[in-house]
C-alpha cells in the first residue's frame, strides 16, 4: 500500500463522483473520515479515526465516525478488516458485489487488496450450492508480506 496526498485526492474524488452520480450528500465528516483512511498507511480503527478528526474543545464521536464508515464502506471506499476491526481505503473501485482479497501482514501490518477472478468466480459457485446470499464477499488472509520475508532472510547468517 502507498498512503500519500495522490492516493487520497483519487478517492476523494471517487467520492465526489460517486456521490453526485447516486444523489448522495458527502458530508464534511464523510470526507474527513474517507481522508484519514487514505492518508494512513496501516488499517485503522473507528476510535482512532474520531481521535484524529477531533481538535481541542471540539470532539468528534466514535459513534459519527462509525456512521461515516457505513457509507464509505457501502458505497466501496473503504473496507472493512473484519478480523482487526478496522478499515483501509479501497486501492480498486470495484463494484459493488464484487470480492476483494486481502493480503494481511502479520509482521508489519500491512494490507494489500487485490482481486482474483478466480475466486470470484469458485465463491460464487459455493454460495449458488450453499443457496447463501452474502452481504459482503471479503476474504482476509493473514501472513507476511514479501518485504517482511525478505527482511527475515537477510537477517540469517550466510552459507
Ligand atoms: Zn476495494
Ligand atoms: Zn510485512
Amino acid at each position: 500500500m502507498a498512503p500519500g496526498p495522490a492516493r487520497t485526492a483519487d478517492l476523494v474524488a471517487r467520492a465526489e463522483r460517486l456521490a453526485q452520480d447516486r444523489g448522495l450528500q458527502f458530508t464534511a465528516l464523510r470526507r474527513r473520515t474517507l481522508e484519514v483512511v487514505a492518508e494512513e498507511g496501516r488499517p485503522l480503527g473507528a476510535y482512532d479515526i474520531a481521535e484524529r478528526l477531533s481538535a481541542p474543545g471540539k470532539r468528534v464521536a466514535a459513534v459519527s465516525v462509525y456512521r461515516a464508515l457505513d457509507f464509505l464502506t457501502e458505497h466501496g471506499l473503504v473496507h472493512r478488516i473484519a478480523s482487526r476491526n478496522a478499515f483501509v481505503p479501497c486501492e480498486h473501485g470495484h463494484g459493488a458485489g464484487e470480492s476483494a482479497v486481502f493480503l494481511i501482514c502479520r509482521r508489519c501490518g500491512s494490507v494489500d487488496e487485490t482481486i482474483s477472478t478466480e475466486i470470484e468466480r469458485s465463491l460464487d459457485r459455493t454460495l449458488a450450492q450453499a443457496g447463501f446470499k452474502p452481504a459482503s464477499r471479503i476474504v482476509e488472509i493473514e501472513g507476511e508480506c514479501e518485504a517482511c520475508q525478505g527482511r527475515h532472510e537477510a537477517s540469517l547468517p550466510p552459507d
